[in-house]
């Protein structure tokens, strides 16, 4: 499985869009791994974890063909996660997705959108499959799924699990699965719940990946109310998760969904998280699971 983080920055971004912080200042001057837009991840060239409002630089700067997408997961509904209105451009004339301009796209596969009953509804007040519907153009699909009931997608085993954030949005945690190799995606969440836990701990998948929430980086920033983690918080779920047997040595654990607030640059997360044995994500970042 190919993953690739096509974006590692929390709600605001770092630079955030009006910070004057030493960070944003030290990113805007530095450049490079510094700059974090909003989270999303790409598995293979076929399914996107997350549509956030930096989508369209993400298409820009990595030259993506988002035609490819069959399969949208959807961890929740906050704004850097989801802007369900950018959906929309997938509809014929916005799109031509057999790149035709005369043709109809009839017959071009739906891609199917996955999402928790909490955020659909909030964010559905926006008609947008009903208007698709309405106009005979059928480019995408809703499914809300729930947490612990598993399902397929184009060949790809998916367990949506319980995250602790954004309880109204019912946010989640996925296990993505080839066959071949298991992703956890852990954005965003605070230290996990128990009833995640014990599905973990009876169903006993072997985890080979694990991107877990790091808005904290290594301070006890944006780690309030427990929706969110950091290190301390990283280094608890990687034990947790190894006790349960659902990981081992060869586990890689990466840090990702950064906040200024965490006041690291780049170098520096690296160099505390090294020693920590945790990867740190940036933007670009691939890696073969
Ligand atoms: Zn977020
Ligand atoms: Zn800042
Ligand atoms: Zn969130």
């Amino acid at each position: 499985m190919k993953l690739k983080y096509l974006g590692s920055g929390a709600a605001e971004g770092i630079p955030a869009l009006f910070c004057n912080c030493f960070l944003c200042k030290k990113a805007r001057a530095l450049g490079g791994k510094n700059i974090r837009s909003r989270a999303q991840t790409l598995i293979n060239d076929d399914l996107l974890l997350d549509f956030g409002p930096d989508t369209f630089w993400h298409v820009c700067r990595y030259n993506l063909d988002l035609s490819k997408i069959r399969t949208l997961l959807i961890t929740h509904a906050h704004e850097d996660h989801y802007c369900p209105s950018e959906i929309n451009y997938r509809a014929h004339g916005f799109a031509y997705l057999t790149g035709d301009r005369d043709g109809t796209d009839e017959g071009f596969p739906e891609m199917d959108i996955y999402i928790s009953k909490g955020s659909y509804d909030y964010e559905c007040a926006l008609p947008t499959e009903e208007r698709y519907l309405a106009e005979g153009k059928t480019p995408v699909r809703f499914h809300t799924v729930k947490a612990f009931e598993p399902f397929t997608a184009q060949g790809y085993a998916i367990t949506p699990l319980a995250a602790n954030h954004a309880p109204g949005f019912e946010a989640l945690i996925y296990l993505i699965s080839d066959g071949a190799s298991t992703l956890l995606y852990a954005h965003d969440t605070g230290l996990f719940p128990e009833e995640t836990y014990r599905y973990l701990e009876a169903h006993k998948p072997h985890i080979d990946f694990a991107s877990l929430d790091c808005t904290g980086m290594a301070s006890s920033h944006n780690t309030g109310g427990g929706r969110h983690m950091n290190l301390e918080r990283g280094r608890i779920t990687r034990a947790r998760l190894t006790e349960l047997g659902c990981a081992d040595e060869n586990t890689v654990w990466c840090m990702n969904h950064f906040s200024h607030n965490g006041k690291s640059t780049h170098e520096e997360l690296e160099a505390i998280m090294a020693a920590e044995g945790f990867l740190v994500s940036y933007d670009g970042m691939e890696t073969e699971i």
